[in-house]
């Protein structure tokens, strides 16, 4: 026999065999069981949609002529469900005319197997189909992981810029229907190009992501923390007014000022300075300018302080 029928990536995968000749599902199970997969059978259409109520095969071989639920009902039903609908289905059957071919995929079958069966072809159609389902669910995956990484700063794992706009867009139209406000807290890292130039860029990438940790263990659920730019930091709190800006300020800032970071055997110490505004209908380009201002007349009074917008 082929090799490749018997390669690693489907061993183990679980089929269900729904059919009501009792030959059939021996003669199925036998030649799945040399590819080892692993079989479980159902003699009619009923017990096949309460087996997969429960349990969630690979792949399903259903029969067509059946008594009662004939396989295209059970298919339509199966395609009905979320939690059945992705599983692929190929038909079994005795019929080779063209209408009751179309008639299956039509239900939502991927694939026809006749009886009688020959053994090669079998496992061939089966591996054919776990191949692309498993190929389908990698490229769901893949998109996935594309979407967060487009939200993602790469270096700290907080939000990017991009991603933080979007949701202060969201928390504006909040704004605009219930009139809470929401704060920005927009933080640098003080004296930063020191860390760089004295200790390499190493201990700067190092600080940052530990700047990062910090804040994300200072703010809510809710909150969205970005890198905002090369050592900027800008804070998101929803539903929250200036005072309770200033609250989460001084958690981060204590935190990061009690704290000292280890790098290549060296201590640091790492302050920021905080610039705090809530948003009051003025528009999210004004609001982060405030924040912005706050920022700086922090850094030009002395640094590693908090300072509210007017
Ligand atoms: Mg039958």
């Amino acid at each position: 026999m082929n090799n490749e029928l018997n390669d690693d990536t489907n061993k183990g995968s679980s089929i269900l065999i729904v059919d009501d000749n009792p030959k059939n599902l021996q003669v199925l199970a036998s030649i799945l069981r040399t590819s080892n997969y692993k079989v479980a059978m159902v003699k009619d259409g009923a017990k096949a949609i309460k087996f997969i109520s429960s349990r969630k095969p690979d792949l399903i071989l259903l029969d067509i002529m059946m008594p009662e639920l004939d396989g295209f009902e059970v298919c339509q039903k199966l395609k009905q469900s979320k939690t059945s609908k992705d599983i692929p289905i190929i038909f079994i059957s005795a019929l080779s005319e063209t209408e009751d071919k179309v008639k299956g995929f039509e239900a939502g079958g991927v694939d026809y197997i006749t009886k009688p069966f020959q053994q090669q072809e079998v496992l061939a159609r089966v591996k054919t189909h776990l191949d692309l389902r498993n190929a389908y669910k990698k490229l769901k995956q893949a998109y996935k992981d594309i979407e967060i990484a487009a939200k993602t700063d790469s270096m700290t794992k907080l939000s990017n810029r991009l991603d933080i706009i979007e949701k202060i867009k969201y928390e504006q139209r909040k704004y605009q229907r219930s009139g809470n406000p929401f704060s920005l807290i927009l933080s640098d890292i003080d004296n930063f190009k020191l860390f760089n130039d004295k200790y390499g860029h190493d201990c700067g990438d190092f600080i940052l992501i530990a700047v990062a940790d910090i804040i994300k263990s200072g703010i809510r659920k809710q909150d969205t923390a970005a890198r905002w730019g090369g050592e900027e930091f800008l804070i998101l709190l929803p539903e929250t007014d200036k005072p309770g800006g200033e609250s989460t300020a001084i958690k981060i800032r204590e935190r990061l000022i009690s704290k000292t970071f280890e790098y290549n055997e060296h201590p640091h110490k790492i302050s920021m300075t905080f610039g705090i505004s809530t948003f009051n209908g003025q528009g999210i380009d004004n609001c982060i300018k405030m924040a912005d201002e706050a920022l700086y007349k922090g850094k030009t009074s002395g640094k590693n302080c908090i300072v509210l917008s007017d």
